[in-house]
């Protein structure tokens, strides 16, 4: 089968340290952990290009240049954003000029997944004037529910935003009860991974008989998913130990490559192919949650 996986890094952000490993027992004590740490973290945001005989579908659309410019973030909201984030992304480094360096025109692209509605998911969203966003029906709620209050700027949103909402059916696929095939083939499927934010969604890509799991913030990386290390943001850490607890159990079966955006290792495994499943052989000790 003709299926190839690229990721795409647009950039980095610079995050205290206690973002990707808080402490506190609930949200709210996460992210008070975040504003009193003096210590930065830098991340990369990845994105992903699936090109399928059935067409190029992009995995979110990643961060934004503009997000340097403190006018980017509604006046009340600036201080907040100025002292806890350092985006670090040039026009080179958005998604469409990487895009069009492969040889891409973004604005052929017909299809974009999005895992879930946060900034440095969606930033890089008006590279795609042509194409519907595939959201959750959750996700798409929350957003027009909470928008800045929890999914930072969907005021971004461009005029030209179209979503397709979608809604799973009970079409099971590894451990996942229900999914939504993006394809005709049934070669790229969406299921709910919720937790993060609760309408959250990860793409599983079969390729052969590799499965290239495409997590998003599922986990902030590999490491987080392995030893139980609940990010900052996740909106509720019991939902987000069940979606964990879903993707390692589909990893015991199945030669899994899990990828998420803000892992800096994300292009070795991709390349390499490598599967959890290898981590769990070699690291018997590994914790996991449950
Ligand atoms: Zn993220």
């Amino acid at each position: 089968m003709n299926v190839r996986v690229h990721a795409i890094q647009t950039g980095t952000i610079t995050v205290k340290r206690a973002y990707r490993t808080p402490s506190g027992s609930n949200r709210l004590m996460r992210l008070n952990s975040v504003l009193l740490d003096r210590n930065w973290l830098t991340i990369p945001v990845f994105t992903w290009v699936i090109q399928h005989p059935e067409g190029t579908i992009v995995v979110d659309t990643g961060e934004s240049a503009q997000a340097r410019n403190p006018e980017w973030f509604p006046a009340p909201q600036r201080p907040f954003w100025m002292s806890q984030y350092r985006f670090n992304v040039t026009p080179d480094q958005e998604i469409g000029a990487q895009l069009r360096d492969m040889g891409i025109e973004p604005e052929s692209i017909k299809r974009v997944i999005l895992t879930h509605g946060h900034f440095d998911h969606t930033d890089g969203l008006y590279h795609f004037p042509n194409a519907e966003f595939l959201i959750s029906r959750k996700e798409h709620d929350d957003v027009q529910r909470y928008r800045s209050a929890h999914f930072a700027f969907p005021s971004h949103f461009p005029s030209t935003f179209k979503p397709r909402i979608i809604d799973y059916v009970p079409e099971p696929i590894g451990t996942f009860d229900m999914s939504h095939s993006v394809t005709k083939d049934g070669t790229i499927r969406l299921v709910p991974t919720p937790g993060h934010t609760m309408g959250h969604q990860s793409v599983i890509v079969q390729d052969g008989n590799r499965t290239i799991f495409l997590g998003g913030d599922s986990s902030f990386d590999q490491d987080s998913l392995l030893n139980d290390i609940i990010d900052a943001p996740a909106f509720n850490a019991h939902v987000l130990r069940e979606t964990r607890r879903r993707i390692l159990d589909f990893a015991r079966d199945e030669h899994l490559v899990y990828l998420t955006t803000h892992d800096w290792d994300t292009p070795e495994r991709l390349a390499g192919r490598v599967p959890l499943q290898a981590v769990f052989t070699v690291n018997q000790a590994v914790a996991v949650p449950g």
